[in-house]
């Protein structure tokens, strides 16, 4: 028996090197160009509205061909161009540049071609540049952009109380690539088309002193110069203001930095948002898993109507526009937008996918988190929201209304699919219904159909798998049919997703 025992140990343990042996090459194999680490030193110019960058991309060849060309993304051509176009008053002969791009270490300008409205920069690494298999080395791109005077996700604004930089979407780098081929999805300014690959940033940003600075990961500013360090990250975002400050309290072993605008109703604001940060992180920690980051900002921004904020790994902007002019504080929209982009740190930021492509995905299972997770649930914050604004129904009524649109759900989205990408659609469908609000319908259906106790489950083994990995729609329809393989799912699932 003893003997027997030792055996099945040895053969265990040598099961066990093999599996890992078997990982490890399986991760190895993964043909994939992978951008490590993002060096940023960036300067604003508030008096010019400028971005000065010069960013330093740390790449490693996981393919099995030498790599002698890199896809690199800069998307400010293509936002600036928007803006000039849909929001032209304001914002007349916008320019970015890319100056050069050298290997690190090297004064000579690399060998640039451009494509898709130059968003797409593929720079010829040369002699000396060049990756064999498993090589990793860098670039160093040096860009300078004028910043836009919009509402959005990058752009500034002057106020009554001072100046506010939202920027993000404006750094360059690294295209995503899959089994070699490098992803060129255009800029998207009703969704996003991110990079989902995971990296570290180590960041100096300065800006005029007196700027308050949010920005993914953990920072430190002393004389207008701010050090950030955000690691394992899928995507980087900063917020400057000179009439911002902040309230940092803990939930759940997080530090949450509620950051907000000073004015009129800065405190109607303030004590809100914290209510609402405050439940959403700790129902979704428990109810979903654990948030991986030390550090979540809530940042206030002046979205205009309909916005209801924007999700980074570790940062959200939140739409405050409404408690900057006081014409009617609205936490009822506060309330939905803080949650679902609170949300997000567990399906976008931990769970990845491929936003324009599959935007679905991260979208559908937050807004079950906001309506559902969060919304329908007895706390401090739907309690206090209830009380302030008569308009907001009981819970009991909004679950009423969820059912309802449960019955309609089949007449309501009749031919349409969900994991569609925007360039692929048909017959006027527009970018939002489909990936928010059907995919919303899709996991409903899933929910009748396991349970309430088994839907639950479902969602902390799909956040437990796929935490820090990039979800595909079969993954997700695989992981479905794990729980579920009957005749009335695979009914669910091919009504809602084309197979
Ligand atoms: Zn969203």
């Amino acid at each position: 028996m003893k003997k027997m025992m030792k055996r099945a140990a040895l053969t265990g343990a040598l099961i066990c090197l093999l599996l890992a042996l078997f990982t490890v090459c399986a991760y190895a194999a993964e043909q994939k160009v992978d951008a490590i680490s993002y060096k940023m030193d960036l300067k604003l110019d508030a008096k010019k509205n400028t971005l000065t960058e010069k960013v330093t991309i740390r790449v490693k060849n996981n393919t099995g061909k030498t790599v002698k060309e890199l896809c690199l993304r800069d998307m400010t051509p293509a936002v600036l161009k928007y803006d000039m176009k849909n929001y032209g008053y304001d914002n007349k002969k916008l320019k970015t540049r890319v100056s050069s791009v050298t290997l690190k270490g090297s004064k000579k300008k690399l060998k640039l071609r451009y494509a898709k409205g130059k968003t797409v920069i593929w720079v010829k690494l040369g002699k000396k540049g060049k990756l064999k298999p498993g090589e990793t080395g860098a670039v160093v791109v040096k860009m300078k952009t004028d910043i836009p005077k919009r509402q959005d996700r990058f752009g500034w604004q002057k106020t009554k109380n001072g100046r506010h930089y939202a920027l993000s979407f404006c750094f360059p780098y690294l295209a995503d690539n899959r089994n070699g081929k490098w992803q060129k999805d255009p800029y998207f300014d009703d969704g996003e088309s991110r990079s989902w690959d995971l990296a570290n940033y180590y960041v100096t940003f300065r800006a005029p002193k007196g700027y308050m600075v949010a920005a993914t990961g953990t920072g430190k500013t002393s004389k207008g110069v701010t050090k950030i360090t955000a690691k394992k990250v899928r995507d980087f975002a900063i917020v400057a203001c000179d009439f911002m400050k902040k309230d940092t309290f803990r939930v759940k072993g997080v530090r949450v930095n509620n950051y907000y605008l000073k004015g009129k109703y800065q405190k109607t604001y303030r004590k809100f948002s914290k209510m609402v940060a405050k439940d959403s992180l700790r129902i979704f920690t428990e109810q979903i898993g654990k948030y991986p980051y030390k550090e979540l900002d809530i940042v206030p921004c002046n979205f205009g109507m309909g916005y209801g904020g924007m999700e980074y790994p570790g940062l959200v902007m939140t739409n405050a526009a409404s408690f900057l002019s006081g014409s009617y504080c609205d936490c009822w929209s506060l309330s939905d937008g803080l949650s679902h982009e609170i949300g997000h740190q567990w399906f976008y930021a931990v769970v990845g996918n491929r936003e324009y492509r599959e935007g679905w995905i991260d979208e559908g299972f937050t807004s079950y988190l906001e309506k559902d997770v969060y919304g329908l649930t007895d706390c401090e914050a739907n309690r206090y929201l209830r009380k302030i604004d008569k308009m907001v129904s009981s819970i009991e009524a909004w679950r009423a209304d969820r059912d309802d649109l449960i019955a309609t759900a089949r007449q309501d989205w009749k031919g349409t699919k969900i994991n569609t990408a925007p360039g692929k659609y048909s017959g006027g469908q527009e970018y939002g219904p489909a990936e928010y609000d059907e995919s919303y319908m899709f996991l409903q259906e899933v929910r009748l159909q396991l349970g309430d106790k088994r839907f639950a489950e479902f969602l902390r083994d799909y956040y437990k798998a796929f935490r820090f990995k990039v979800v595909t729609t079969r993954d997700v329809v695989k992981m479905i049919r794990s729980y579920d393989n009957s005749k009335e799912m695979n009914e669910i699932l091919n009504f809602y997703i084309r197979m």
